[in-house]
């Protein structure tokens, strides 16, 4: 399997290349030339699997240049019963919806579903690539990439990590898990300005001659973490493929049968997972797109224009405050091809805007629908699952589980909906607790314990135990300092 850039300008790229390099000389994402199909068969021989042998035979159909003990022995590690339980991915029953929950790992986020694994095919790629620099990791976050990159990639050799989050954009419990991390090889900071700053500017470094001349002086090349480096996209489309498993084995779906998707959706790297497994041939209906008050994709898919050029807002689920979604170039490079996909990519950059014509907008309708959901009606969706169903669930999940509802009361459609739910309620126990109604304390962990007497849940234990960690990190520089700060790591002995 062979991968090339979404821009057309660089190709013929093995898997652990572009796991390596993380995104194309010409500034586009990496996608595969083609996508491999699955069928009932393969379904089949996967429902009486771990997940981590789920996820070695799914990954094995994409990354061809690892050998099956290598990807076995990486999902083994990563998957581990010790690091998420007896299942990784557990699905639960909320009302009509079966919530696949996606957060039971290190760090209580989604994103550990693919960065536990992804360093450990970073440090494969090193050796398969005869590279003799090491890695300089350069993440920009809203907030759970972080902490899940540094939970991955803490003390993994010959790697380096920078974190930057936006300083104002993340729960405060959040910030504890950055500004906490151990490990000699990890440096985090926060930037006065929002997660497109942030990213602008990682994505800026990443494709600029200087900065590489300069990370190469002192033995380094970039790499990334964040959803436009495959190796992230990849472990995302096994949950998917190992969801319906669970949904056949527990006979919510008839084997050959759809299920629908909701995703919570920030920088499109979950849902396009989703994209891909039904491209694969997983019976998956449709895949409901769903957005906060930053619902720039629902107006995308509902009008076909895509205009950032509008307020930002900050929301209580943060990791969705997302103006520039990077993986939809990966969709439109499926959609409309390489040439197409450089000149709306162009559009945006040059003008903050770009349209697909009304065939194409109809075309991507067949599988998505955009819907979103208000600040208010994200309060009142954690208040009413847990009311009516005893289930608590973070905004995030909220946002998905409001948007599925809609779905259904809109379209009458009552497919089997799996709703992915991204992040421990745990992790914003401000906003959860005042949308159950409980008074809100000023401090966040007396949030978590008010939450935990209500909700007769408890807390995840790496979160509890951050209370007693010492602040490593405590840096707020000024977007233009970013590069500066790249520099000073990377010039740093560890
Ligand atoms: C990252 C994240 C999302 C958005 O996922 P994308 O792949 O960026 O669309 C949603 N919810 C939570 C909790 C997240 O951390």
């Amino acid at each position: 399997m062979l991968y090339s850039s979404t821009r057309g300008n660089d190709g013929a790229r093995s898997a652990a290349y572009i796991i390596k390099n993380g995104i194309a000389a010409d500034g586009g994402l990496f996608v595969p030339d083609s996508i491999p199909s699955i069928d009932e068969g393969f379904i089949n021989g996967l429902t009486d699997l771990s997940y981590a042998e789920r996820a070695e035979k799914v990954l094995s159909l994409f990354l061809t240049d690892y050998t099956a003990e290598e990807l076995r022995a990486a999902a083994e590690a990563a998957y581990s019963s010790e690091r998420w339980g007896d299942n990784a991915a557990p699905i639960a029953k909320a009302g009509n919806n079966n919530v696949l929950e996606l957060w039971h790992g290190p760090t209580s986020a989604f994103k550990d579903m693919a960065l536990q694994i992804m360093p450990r095919l970073l440090s494969l790629s090193l050796d398969k690539c005869g590279e003799e620099k090491d890695a300089l990791i350069l993440v920009a976050t809203s907030g759970d990439t972080g902490k899940a990159a540094l939970a991955g990639y803490a003390d993994v050799p010959r790697v380096r990590i920078q974190v930057f989050y936006p300083s104002e954009g993340v729960s405060a419990i959040q910030k504890l898990q950055m500004a906490t991390q151990e490990g000699g090889n990890v440096s985090v900071c926060a930037i006065k300005g929002n997660f497109d700053d942030a990213q602008s500017a990682v994505k800026r470094i990443f494709t600029s001659a200087e900065a590489a001349r300069m990370v190469d002086s002192h033995g380094l090349f970039f790499s990334s973490a964040n959803s436009i480096n495959w190796g992230r996209l990849a472990p995302q489309i096994v949950y998917y493929i190992s969801a319906y498993c669970d949904m056949v084995k527990s006979g919510a779906v008839k084997m050959g049968a759809p299920m629908n998707v909701t995703v919570p959706t920030g920088n499109f790297g979950n849902i396009l997972a989703a994209y891909i497994a039904k491209q694969m041939g997983l019976p998956i209906g449709k895949l409901v797109c769903a957005s906060n008050s930053n619902n720039i994709l629902t107006d995308f898919f509902n009008t076909g224009v895509y205009d950032r050029r509008r307020p930002f807002y900050t929301t209580i689920s943060p990791s969705m405050d997302i103006l520039i979604s990077s993986n939809l170039e990966r969709l439109l490079y499926f959609a409309l091809g390489a040439e197409k996909c450089r000149s709306l990519m162009e559009s945006l950059r040059d003008d903050g805007v770009f349209s697909v014509d009304e065939d194409t907008r109809k075309a991507l309708g067949s599988d998505f629908v955009g819907l979103h959901c208000s600040e208010d009606d994200t309060y009142a969706t954690i208040g009413r699952y847990f009311k009516d169903y005893g289930y608590l669930c973070d905004p995030h999940t909220a946002v998905a589980l409001y948007c599925a509802d809609l779905y259904v009361k809109e379209s009458g459609d009552t497919t089997p909906m799996v709703v992915a739910s991204t992040a421990s309620p745990y992790k914003f126990p401000r906003a959860v607790l005042s949308a159950m109604g409980g008074d809100v304390p000023a401090e966040d962990f007396d949030c978590v314990a008010a939450l935990e007497a209500i909700s007769g849940v408890t807390a995840p234990a790496n979160l509890s135990a951050l209370r007693s960690k010492a602040v490593r990190f405590d840096k707020v520089i000024d977007k233009a300092e970013i590069d500066g700060q790249v520099e000073e790591f990377a010039a740093k002995a560890l």
